[in-house]
Formats: structure tokens, C-alpha cells, sequence
């Protein structure tokens, strides 16, 4: 069922990758998170999409979840009649775009930033074009701000501009990201990223004017500015994912601080239980050849022992050659290096104070030590899955919903396999039975296989917690169903011979054939239906060493041996 992969991929769409086909491709291949980059494209462009993802999902049967990534205070070079050359030791005048008329003909670079001068000050880097540009502020003046070329190059328009000495007045979202939240929202989208936040406040703000319109959709903070890496802890405590975006990061900080960077952010995000995304230039070259570099391989899989929950694709498959295959190639490398994974928390380092948590928890280890087949986590919202994907459990988990929803939030979650369960039942036994059904058909589950159920249980635990674990053994339900017997009763068989007694208690055996496979004498047979039994015959072999007592999962024999 869906890929053995734990860790999730969150893909950029783009023009490489919108179309109803290829968009089926990627999903096939692994997609769980497709990303819309709203600094691109109209609304038009991004509805298309929308429409074209949910149709894909319908068509592979598998849901994906919509991230829309906002712009945020983005600053760029405005539109450029011709490009310009900055010359090393170059003195350059950099304002806003509406001063162009008073520069004409002057060495002077439109900005899209309207409070640009007012910020700056003398000294601070001015980077161009993903830092590839550097420039420092030498004055400032009324209009306009002189810049001093450090390392020139040729300058084109739209290119981003990064301040990464300065304090960015604009506010984190934008009057063009209020727009792009409002669409985004009327259409459904599964989950926000704000982009350059630098405080709690830029995500509580958010937070605020979803809960003004009634919806609950969770925020992916993008952590790329120096104030956000500084406000790190806060950040986390407000937010409902982190997103390590490196690529203005590297431009921010530096490149030789985005590795360890990326290890802290990691670390405490497990630690809070706070799923985290790594992002950016994973697979780069991949833009433009089918096959990545070793390093960039490397880097996807040290990621994952990082411990990092998703791992994304930006322009590799929103605007290059080799989508699907970056998908299918990533999707190895993650299975790969999950072969050997990071030591998960100790027990003793995970706050476990919250009811679901320590049950989420429970049935974690309880599938683990008892060989379970699945953990069924039944929710409503998908939060009991996510409390357990922080004990990163090493049995695969469903998260059973009848809602859209959740099945669409969890597909950011680690090692969590979203269940669809169309059901309006309230009674949560009926939507067990339910889902073993579908499994014993769809997975050929077999009988002793063992499957560990967490759910709400009471009016009050049923939504969106969970407080009880059992184990459910598989059997032969056909058989069963048809015995029509009351359930108090058990039915059982009894064989007495010269030193004692064996008794089957055919109601709750599995008839999982453990037994046949371990007694030499052949005292358990399969009868014509299937069902294990006792030969009555062979049992006067029996020796009584209860091999077969022990090896039963369900508890259906028992030997007596007869007193002398
Ligand atoms: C990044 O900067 O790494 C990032 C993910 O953001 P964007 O692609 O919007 O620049």
C-alpha cells in the first residue's frame, strides 16, 4: 500500500509540471505535497492547477495534499528596459521604482520597495541575483540610497534582492498575499508557507485572520531570514510546520552556515514534535540532466538521518527537463538511506504529558514489540497520527479517516499512510470492522497477523485525541460471521487422553496454522474449512512441552495434564 518510503515529497508545480498527465505521473511516482509558488503565475494559472491536481488524485486513487507558498516581503529589481553591468568599485544609486524619471540616464537600480531607503543603512550588504551580485550601502539620501559594487555582474530584471544587515520594515504579509490567502482559501488548499517570517507574530497574525474566516489550515513558517534562525524556539512554539528554505537563507547567511543550520532546526523540531521540510536545491541538476551529482544524492539522504520529515523539489520539477524522474530518483535515495535511520528520541526526551501522546506512543511500541503488522490509527483531524510520527514508529501506520481533510494533512506526515474510509459512522467498533475488511482483501492479510488499533474513544476522546490501544489478531471472519453464535459463549473442542487434556477454543483461534508448523505428532489439521482443529487420533502423541501453547497468538489452546 503507497510507497515503503516514510519520509514525505513536497514538489513545486510549474509549467514542466501541470498538466493533468503529468501531474498523474508524479503522483504514481511519489508526490505527497505539490506546491504552488504563488510569487508566479496568475490566479487563473494557479485554479487551473488547483483543478488539475484534485482531478489527478481522483484518476491515480491517491490523495496529495495543495501547499500554497505566499510571497511574503519579497524585494526585487523592477522591470528593466535593458540590463545593467555593475563594475567592482562602481558607486550605484538603488530607490524606488517611481524615482526613475529623476535618474534617467544616471547609474541608477529600481526597486520594488517603497520603504527600501528608510531601512537601509551605511555599511549593511545589498545582495543581488541570489547573492551572486554584492553590494554595500555607502549614504543615504533623500530619494535614494549609494551602493558601492563589491562583486559586479550583469543585473536583469526581477532579480531578488536580499538585505541580510537589515531590519525589513514591510510587514510579513503583503497586500498581495492577502490576496493570494483569500483565493487560496476559497479553494481549498490544504496547507499555507509564509515566506521571510522573522517572528511569532508573523504567524499568529495569519493564524488570526483564518480563524476571522472560519478555517483550519495549518502554517508552514519558512525559516530564511537571520531574525528567524535567531527567534528559532519561539517560532516553533507557534507554528504547525517549519520549512528550512535555503536558498534565501544561503543568500542570508551564507552558504557555509546553512548545513549546521539545518542539523539545529532539525533537531529541535523532532524534539517539539513539529514536522519539518527541507528545501532547496536538493536535486538541482536534475533541472537539466536525468541523472543527479553524487553530492546532491548525498544531500537528500543526509537529510533524512538528519531526521527531517519532507524533503522538496522547487524548480527541478516546477520548471525542468526530468520532473517524474526527479520524483522517482529522490523517492530511491529517501528509501535508501531510511534503510539505516536516525536513532529515534529516547522515551524519557519526548513530552508525553498529553493523553493521545502517551497512547499514540503505547501503540507504537506495542506493534514493535509484538511484530504487528500495521498500527490503525483511527482520527478525525489527523492530529493522533501526528503525535505519533514524532516516536518515529518503525511499524507502518494507517491513518484511518472518513475525512478528505485529514487524509490530505497527513500526506505531509512521516511514516503515516493515509486510509480514505468512506463512512458517516459515529460508532467507531463499525469503522474497525470496516477497514479489517478492506485490509484482509487489499493487503491479504493473514490470519495471526496482528493489528494494533488507536482511537478516541467517548464522546469526549472521539475528536481529534486518542486514549485506547488494543491489539486486533486477524482470523477468519467468513467462519465466524457465519457461526451466528452468541459471543459470550465459546465454542471449544476437547480431547482427553491418558495425560490430560488439549482444548481448543475454536471461537477466537486464528487458525494461522502457527501450531501445524510446530508439533511433530500432526495433532492440529485444517479442516475443509479452513479452520484449525484438533486430530483427535494423533492427539494421544501429544507430549506436553506446550510449543504450540506458546507459538498461538490468540490464546485459543490450552494443555492440561492430567494429575497422577
Ligand atoms: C527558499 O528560499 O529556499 C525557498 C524555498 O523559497 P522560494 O522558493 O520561495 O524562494
Amino acid at each position: 500500500m503507497g510507497s515503503r518510503r516514510r519520509a514525505k515529497i513536497v514538489a513545486t508545480l510549474g509549467p514542466s509540471s501541470s498538466d493533468i498527465k503529468t501531474i498523474e505521473s508524479l503522483i504514481k511516482a511519489g508526490l505527497n505535497v505539490a506546491r504552488l509558488n504563488m510569487s508566479h503565475g496568475s490566479h487563473d494559472g494557479h485554479l487551473k492547477l488547483i483543478q488539475n491536481i484534485r482531478e489527478a488524485s481522483k484518476n491515480v486513487g491517491r490523495e496529495v495534499a495543495i501547499l500554497a507558498d505566499l510571497q511574503g516581503p519579497k524585494i526585487r529589481v523592477s522591470k528593466l528596459d535593458t540590463p545593467l553591468e555593475l563594475k567592482e568599485g562602481e558607486i550605484w544609486e538603488l530607490g524606488y521604482e517611481d524615482q526613475i524619471p529623476n535618474f534617467k540616464g544616471q547609474k541608477f537600480i529600481p526597486s520594488t520597495y517603497k520603504e527600501l531607503v528608510l531601512d537601509a543603512k551605511p555599511g549593511a550588504r545589498v545582495l543581488f541575483d541570489d547573492g551572486l551580485l554584492e553590494t554595500k550601502v555607502i549614504e543615504k539620501k533623500q530619494h535614494t540610497i549609494s551602493i558601492e559594487v563589491i562583486v559586479g555582474g550583469k543585473l536583469t530584471s526581477n532579480k531578488g534582492i536580499n538585505l541580510p544587515d537589515i531590519k525589513v520594515s514591510a510587514p510579513s504579509l503583503t497586500e498581495k498575499d492577502e490576496k493570494d490567502l483569500y483565493f487560496a482559501v476559497k479553494n481549498h488548499v490544504d496547507y499555507f508557507a509564509l515566506s521571510f517570517v522573522r517572528e511569532p507574530q508573523d504567524i499568529l497574525k495569519v493564524k488570526y485572520l483564518l480563524h476571522k474566516l472560519k478555517v483550519d489550515i495549518p502554517i508552514v513558517s519558512k525559516i530564511e531570514k537571520p531574525e528567524a534562525v535567531e527567534n528559532i524556539d519561539e517560532i516553533i512554539k507557534v507554528t504547525d510546520v517549519i520549512m528550512i528554505a535555503r536558498g534565501d537563507m544561503a543568500v542570508e547567511v551564507g552558504n557555509h552556515l546553512v548545513p549546521s543550520i539545518q542539523k539545529k532546526i532539525i533537531d529541535k523540531c523532532n524534539f517539539k514534535g513539529v514536522p519539518v521540510i527541507t528545501a532547496t536545491q536538493m536535486l538541482e541538476s536534475m533541472v537539466h540532466n536525468s541523472r543527479p551529482t553524487r553530492a546532491e544524492a548525498s544531500d537528500v539522504a543526509n537529510a533524512i538521518w538528519d531526521g527531517t520529515d519532507a524533503v522538496m523539489l522547487s524548480g527541478e520539477t516546477a520548471t525542468g527537463k526530468y520532473p517524474i524522474e526527479t520524483i522517482k530518483m529522490m523517492d530511491k535515495i529517501v528509501e535508501e538511506a531510511e534503510k539505516t535511520p536516525k536513532e529515534r528520541p529516547f522515551l524519557r526526551n519526548i513530552d508525553l504529558s498529553s493523553v493521545t501522546a502517551s497512547n499514540q506512543v503505547a501503540a507504537s511500541l506495542i506493534a514493535e514489540k509484538t511484530n504487528a503488522r500495521w498500527v490503525l490509527s483511527l482520527t478525525q483531524r489527523g492530529n493522533s497520527c501526528l503525535k505519533m510520527t514524532r516516536f518515529r514508529p518503525n511499524v507502518k501506520v494507517l491513518g484511518v479517516t472518513p475525512s478528505l481533510q485529514a487524509i490530505r494533512r497527513m500526506c505531509l506526515y512521516w511514516g503515516i499512510t493515509p486510509y480514505y474510509i468512506d463512512s458517516a459512522e459515529d460508532d467507531m467498533l463499525e469503522l474497525e470492522q470496516k477497514v479489517l475488511q478492506k485490509l484482509k482483501t487489499e493487503e491479504q492479510l493473514q490470519n495471526g497477523d496482528k493489528i494494533v488499533i488507536t482511537h478516541g474513544d467517548g464522546s469526549f476522546f472521539k475528536h481529534g485525541t486518542s486514549n485506547s490501544v488494543r491489539v486486533e489478531i486477524i482470523r477468519d471472519l467468513r467462519s465466524k460471521n457465519n457461526s451466528k453464535q452468541d459471543s459470550s459463549q465459546h465454542l471449544r473442542q476437547k480431547v482427553e487422553f491418558e495425560r490430560g487434556h488439549i482444548i481448543l477454543d475454536t471461537d477466537i483461534c486464528a487458525s494461522c496454522q502457527n501450531c501445524i508448523s510446530v508439533c511433530p505428532y500432526g495433532i492440529w489439521e485444517i479442516n475443509e474449512n479452513k479452520e484449525t482443529r484438533i486430530n483427535e487420533e494423533n492427539a494421544m502423541q501429544c507430549v506436553l512441552d506446550n510449543t504450540c501453547v506458546d507459538r498461538c497468538p490468540t490464546g485459543a489452546i490450552e494443555i492440561i495434564p492430567k494429575m497422577s
